[in-house]
């Protein structure tokens, strides 16, 4: 199994890159992100909660999304050939918990950085928000988002650096260049 966690600030561009990766490797894709927004859209009352959230560019508690993982990790189909975490884990504590996750379903996980500069997310996520209808694609939000990623998802990067499972990617480049560097990492962590 070729598990993924793809790490980046807002507007690195992980979902597109996520397509990339079904598309080449037939791996499922969870965004935590999409995730909570459809939640948000079924109108439920953890919905009314984690929109507030949301909207303000903070971090839904760990508890929450700790068990939105492991009751998708059940739910796996026995032909899946991996997963894409896309989104998650977001904190250090996000992180422990999935390490015991997949140790449990003798699972394992490399982590891929998504490194791109700050001004050209802050674009990426201006333009995008012209169209997403997003509550968090504007300004102040954004760089609420950067704020957030650099103190508490910045962290996760360095946990897995420390466990050798840590790859980084220069996001700058073109989605077909960046691809490219994934592409060979994942043809390696194949073997
Ligand atoms: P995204 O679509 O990945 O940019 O996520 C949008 C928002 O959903 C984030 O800014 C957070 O408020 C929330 N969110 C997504 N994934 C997580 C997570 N793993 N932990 C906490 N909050 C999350």
């Amino acid at each position: 199994m070729l598990n993924i966690i793809l790490c980046g600030a807002p507007g690195s561009g992980k979902g597109t890159q996520s397509d990339l990766i079904v598309k080449k490797y037939g791996l499922q894709h969870l965004s935590t992100g999409d995730a909570l927004r459809a939640e948000i859209k079924s109108g439920s009352e953890l919905g009314k909660e984690i929109g507030e959230l949301i909207a303000g560019g903070n971090l839904v508690p760990d508890h929450k999304m700790i068990h939105l993982i492991a009751r998708y990790l059940d739910n796996l189909s026995e032909d899946c050939k991996g997963v894409i975490f896309d989104g998650f884990p977001r904190t250090v504590a996000q992180a422990e918990a999935l390490e015991l996750l997949l140790e449990r379903r003798n699972m394992k996980a490399v982590l891929l950085d998504l490194f791109v500069e700050e001004d050209e997310v802050i674009k990426r996520l201006l333009n995008r928000g012209k169209t997403s209808g997003r509550a968090d694609d504007n300004y102040e939000t954004i760089k609420k988002r950067l704020q957030v990623y650099q103190t508490e998802t910045k962290p996760v990067c360095t946990y897995y650096l420390h466990r050798h499972n840590y790859f980084a990617i220069n996001g700058n480049y073109s989605m077909e260049d960046t691809f490219c560097q994934i592409d060979n990492i994942l043809k390696l962590a194949q073997k």
